[in-house]
């Protein structure tokens, strides 16, 4: 897991045209991963569950950006494993600055 800056992470989200994507229905595969713990940038790991903020999810495949409500890190998380499904962090950023600016500026 990589720790980047949240201008960073926003970008990579944007290259991804994630922040487009303002349908955040969980899905059926999506709740597969309710449950799944995730290492989080800010040391702690994180159980994905219903409360959990989803940014943005890859649609039939997992892969989502997470922020759980009382920690101001968003992850981007991949799914692991077939049989056994697991959630693997790839970046992590503190965007809370970032999101609330960019929360203002997209209602
Ligand atoms: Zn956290």
């Amino acid at each position: 897991m990589k720790i980047i800056e949240a201008e960073e992470f926003i970008e990579y989200l944007e290259r991804l045209s994630i922040l487009e994507a303002k349908n955040s229905d969980a899905d059926s595969r999506t709740k597969d991963f309710f449950g799944k713990k995730y290492i989080c940038g800010c040391g702690k790991k994180h159980i994905f569950s219903e409360k959990t903020g989803i940014l943005w999810r890859r649609k039939l495949s997992g892969a989502f950006v997470l922020i759980d409500k009382n920690c101001d890190f968003a992850n981007y998380v991949e799914g692991t494993g077939i049989f056994k499904l697991g959630l693997k962090t790839v970046y992590s950023s503190n965007v809370k600055k970032s999101y609330e600016l960019w929360k203002k500026n997209n209602k």
